[in-house]
């Protein structure tokens, strides 16, 4: 299973559950500080952080501007 060309991988869950040794994907470069780390995710965490990034797309942009298909991104099979 892969997800923007990433590739799921055993590791640590960066969000929310902070577990070990489970599926987690490459989300992004984290910044805090001026020092970078690779974040991970697991797919729960994953679905639970897409649904906070909706809704702050939603709060910035309206009601009718979500579920503008030209919009989406990270949803690729
Ligand atoms: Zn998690």
């Amino acid at each position: 299973m892969t997800n923007n060309g990433h590739a799921w991988t055993p590791g640590m869950c960066w969000l929310y559950c902070r577990r070990t040794g489970i599926p987690v994907i490459w989300l992004g470069p984290a910044t805090t500080e001026g020092i970078h780390a690779p974040m991970y995710g697991c797919a729960h965490c994953v679905a639970e952080l897409e649904h906070m990034i909706r809704q702050h797309f939603i709060a910035r942009n309206g009601p009718r501007a979500s579920g503008n298909p030209g919009e989406r991104q990270g949803t690729s099979e």
